[in-house]
């Protein structure tokens, strides 16, 4: 435990051991192993047309990208998540897509995300507020990231849903390494049953 940096921990269990620099930082919501199991199988079949897959250990849904956070406004995020009551929810991701710009190819959801996801990026944007931070501009799409590098889209885009209860969401730190990135899952909070 790093004790020696007296930032307000408030009810998060990593704030003591956040250390003063800057750390590269999104919420997201974090697959258990049997769901990275079944994306991992959908990347396999997305990757037929090249392009390099996402490793099983990186798959994830992104909430919110925050970039280079400090110690302080980390400990307000903390806080902030920690005070969010949401109810569980269901995501049904049934869809692939692709972008062009960033030549990823995607699991998404060919409809509207549910609610409660919607309720849940809400209440971390107000917590991004409240901590001084600007979410970022533009409309959010549901997806999970699963091949890189990919010259074109997806011949079929309809899949066999996987659907993802959701019982938590977390804060997770991003190593950008020229290998690729590594991610660490710093902490979660539940969903309300
Ligand atoms: P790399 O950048 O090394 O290719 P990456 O994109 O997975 O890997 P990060 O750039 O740290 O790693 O991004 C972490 C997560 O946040 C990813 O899901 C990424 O798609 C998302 N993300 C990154 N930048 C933004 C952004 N400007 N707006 C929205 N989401 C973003
Ligand atoms: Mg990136």
């Amino acid at each position: 435990m790093h004790r020696q940096w007296n930032w307000p921990c408030y009810s998060c269990g990593i704030c003591w051991s956040v250390r003063p620099e800057s750390r590269r930082l999104f919420f997201a919501l974090w697959p258990d192993a049997q769901l990275r199991v079944r994306l991992a199988g959908l990347s396999a079949l997305a990757a037929r047309a090249g392009g390099r897959r996402v490793d099983l250990a990186n798959l994830h849904l992104t909430l919110a990208f925050l970039g280079s956070v400090d110690a302080a406004r980390q400990a307000c995020l903390c806080a902030q998540a920690a005070a969010i009551r949401c109810p569980r929810f269901t995501v049904r991701l049934d869809r692939f897509g692709y972008w062009r710009s960033s030549r990823v190819l995607w699991l998404g959801c060919s409809s509207d995300p549910p609610l409660g996801l919607q309720t849940l990026r809400a209440r971390i944007n107000d917590g991004l507020h409240r901590c001084g931070m600007v979410p970022e501009p533009g409309p959010f799409e549901a997806h999970v990231s699963l091949v890189r590098k990919v010259d074109r889209g997806p011949r079929e885009r309809t899949v066999e849903a996987v659907n993802w209860p959701v019982e938590r969401f977390c804060l997770v730190q991003s190593h950008t390494l020229p290998g690729g990135a590594v991610y660490d899952l710093l902490d979660c909070w539940p969903l309300t049953p």
